[in-house]
């Protein structure tokens, strides 16, 4: 068997067309207009990178956008003065800080100071609590996108048996609270494996569904999965450079060797990565929504 390909790239796509014509009548009918946030701190090279795509793709999609590029020597209270004001201006619906912060900064200080309900990258602990007993407000973008790249490609997740292998608060926690909640496009049967794991093959084995968040190429081999199993890749790793400087990416899973056997796989880039800035524009359309007493 050698599996379908689940790309992301073009679920992304669909999901960003619906959203544009969604903030269109947004503004037409309503005169809302989502306004979206990012707030970087310092100069990492692959934080300015995600920053600038977030920005590019509210613009492209008629989101009012905002940048705050700060010097790696911002203090604390600067940081959270300018939450603060971010909270308490009503052009702004959704505040992005880009993580990680600067060593000398407290990110989970930064993070519990922006209003709950302008939080769309869904890390608030009041919107994981929210996730924790169904009830959630925003889902955390990347795993939010995991979900819709399953349902948009028809793979049942009701009833399946779902293997998660990683637990960061980022990735695989929320991934396997969304899958296990009881409700369409959940409702699935969940096992999550860490390094504390003893046997990670015993259980990726049992897998109609195996998401892969570990951060490491080949976390998962051929001969950890079974036939017709469904993949979703979640990492990315830089395993070195093309001649012209070109960063080489890979997956957490031995692509070549799981495609095999995999009845649908996503592809490294091109499958999850595309997904988690369009959730992030799916969230500051809510967000606008929830403003303006639309939901
Ligand atoms: P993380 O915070 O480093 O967490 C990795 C998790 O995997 C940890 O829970 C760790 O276990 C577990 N783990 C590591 N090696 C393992 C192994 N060999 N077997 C079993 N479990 C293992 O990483 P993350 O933030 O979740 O990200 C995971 C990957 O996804 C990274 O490559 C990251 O770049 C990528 N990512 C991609 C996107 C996207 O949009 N495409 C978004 C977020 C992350 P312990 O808890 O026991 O240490």
């Amino acid at each position: 068997m050698t599996a379908q390909l689940i790309s992301g790239t073009e679920i992304a796509k669909q999901i960003r067309e619906e959203l544009r014509q969604e903030i269109e009548q947004l503004k037409a009918k309503h005169n809302l207009v989502p306004g979206l946030v990012t707030v970087l701190v310092g100069a990492d090279p692959a934080s300015h990178v995600y920053v600038g795509q977030k920005e590019k793709t509210s613009k492209d999609l008629g989101i009012y956008s905002e940048r705050y590029d700060l010097s790696e020597k911002t203090t604390q209270k600067e940081l959270i003065d300018l939450v603060n004001k971010l909270n308490n201006d009503p052009r702004i619906h959704g505040i992005l800080v880009q993580m990680p912060l600067p060593k000398h900064l407290n990110e989970a200080e930064v993070l519990f100071a922006i209003n709950p309900k302008k939080d769309v990258d869904g890390f608030h602990p009041v919107n994981v609590g929210k996730l924790m007993i169904g009830e959630p407000d925003y889902l955390p973008c990347t795993p939010a996108g995991i979900q819709q790249l399953l349902i948009r490609s028809g793979i049942k997740i009701e009833g399946a048996e779902v293997v998660v292998v990683g637990r960061s608060n980022i990735v695989g926690k929320p991934i396997a609270n969304i899958l296990l909640q009881k409700g369409k496009g959940a409702n699935a049967t969940v096992t999550v494996c860490h390094t504390g794991t003893r046997d990670i093959a015993f259980h990726t084995r049992r897998a109609d569904i195996l998401i892969v968040a570990a951060g490491r190429p080949k976390a998962v081999t051929g001969d950890m999965v079974k036939e017709g199993v469904v993949v979703i890749d979640v990492g990315v790793n830089e395993i070195g450079k093309t001649a012209e400087g070109k960063r080489i990416l890979v997956g957490d899973v031995d692509f070549d060797a799981v495609k095999e056997k995999a009845k649908a796989i996503t592809p490294v880039p091109g499958g999850v990565g595309p997904m988690t800035i369009t959730m992030l524009m799916l969230n500051t359309v809510k967000a606008a929504k929830f403003a303006a007493g639309l939901s």
